[in-house]
């Protein structure tokens, strides 16, 4: 089977996966998280390197109790980052 691409009125749709639950989400529903050039975490759509995670609070503390996103982007993320991500809408 080929792989299908998702699309959305046309418009491709990008997948990620949150890696809380591993999930494959069309980007826009997940937070991304990125480490930037200058060592420094924060919650962005674009720049660094980053990592998703579903917006949802149980992916969200399950990722916070793991320390998930330390280690996805190999740094030390503070909590204020977890509490930024509880509260993207
Ligand atoms: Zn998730």
């Amino acid at each position: 089977m080929k792989h299908e691409k998702i699309y959305n009125d046309g418009k491709y749709v990008p997948q990620r996966m949150c890696i809380s639950c591993r999930s494959v989400l069309p980007k826009e529903q997940l937070i991304r998280v990125a480490k930037m050039k200058d060592g420094t975490v924060k919650v962005a759509d674009k720049g660094g390197r980053g990592v998703y995670v579903c917006n949802k609070q149980d992916c969200i503390l399950k990722l916070k109790k793991s320390n998930g996103l330390s280690r996805g982007l190999k740094t030390n993320v503070p909590d204020e980052i977890y509490e930024e991500c509880s509260n993207v809408r």
